[in-house]
């Protein structure tokens, strides 16, 4: 039988958007002081991809999401949304300039981001959770935003829980409620920074289930992850990061299966 990768790949080749990223960047760099934190990343992630973004702890994995979101500013580098720069407008004196966060509110809906903790609001029920963004950014009418909510839960199957509160809810399913309200923007990318390392062993499971369905269905995704045997399965490509570079990348068969350099090998024999 065909991979999953490959029949999305078959997919995506038969569609000339597919051939564009949805996400370039460029020579992105961090540094935090006088502390280099990436040191020049650049990637792509295609329409309908699926990309793992593993490495060790202290890589800047996180730091990498963080700045395609811009929740931190990046400190040089530029960055691309189906192909229109994002974060920097045109300056006259400097080139360009970062956005304020005002500026980048709009910007900031089109990507999606689950973090390893889940961060719903205690006072919200469930579907109130997720109706708040496309309610609050998005204006979206009320009665409206319940509905998306509604059809977001569905998706990760707890449409039965929109009434719940999140505190009478397990750590997989709060995690499950985080993703439909990144569904609810309706973002054009979706980041996962460790979504299941808070989580029980037990509760794991359910989290990549949603997680393997959504990229079943061609959403864009990059996700860090030290799930390796989960990578392998669904990711289309796998990046490896190590000390703000990447070090290696190609399909998860590629660099899990067969990593080409020494220090892909010995943070797979480590985790896997
Ligand atoms: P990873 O997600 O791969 O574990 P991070 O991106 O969280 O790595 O961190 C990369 C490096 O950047 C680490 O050395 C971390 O201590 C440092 N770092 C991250 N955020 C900050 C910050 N706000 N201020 C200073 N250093 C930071
Ligand atoms: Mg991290």
């Amino acid at each position: 039988m065909a991979s999953m990768q490959a029949m999305r790949q078959a997919v995506r080749a038969d569609t000339d958007s597919a051939q564009r990223p949805v996400l370039r960047i460029e020579g992105l760099r961090k540094s935090y002081g006088a502390l280099d934190v990436l040191k020049g990343i650049s990637l792509e992630l295609h329409k309908g991809e699926t990309l793992a973004l593993i490495g060790p702890s202290g890589s800047g994995k996180s730091t990498c999401l963080r700045c395609i979101n811009f929740l931190e500013h990046p400190t040089d580098g530029a960055i691309f949304l189906d192909e229109a720069r994002i974060g920097q407008l045109p300056s006259r004196r400097h080139g360009w300039r970062w956005m304020s966060d005002r500026e980048l509110a709009p910007q900031r809906a089109e990507i999606g981001m689950v973090f390893q903790g889940f961060y719903l609001w205690p006072h919200l029920n469930v579907r109130d959770n997720v109706a708040l963004g496309p309610i609050r950014a998005g204006g979206m009418a009320r009665a409206e935003a319940h509905a998306l909510a509604q059809e977001m839960l569905d998706k990760v199957h707890l449409g039965h829980k929109a009434d719940e509160f999140p505190e009478r809810l397990s750590g997989g399913q709060q995690q499950r409620v985080a993703i439909a309200r990144a569904l609810a923007q309706r973002p054009r990318l979706i980041l996962f920074d460790e979504p299941t390392s808070a989580l029980d062993p037990e509760l794991v499971g359910e989290v990549l289930g949603v997680i393997r369905e959504l990229a079943e269905e061609g959403r864009s995704m990059i996700l860090v992850t030290h799930e390796i045997r989960f990578a392998r399965d669904v990711a289309d490509r796998v990046i490896f990061m190590d000390q703000g570079h990447i070090v290696e990348q190609g399909s998860a068969a590629e660099v899990i299966d067969r990593p080409r350099v020494e220090r892909t090998r010995s943070f797979l024999g480590k985790v896997g």
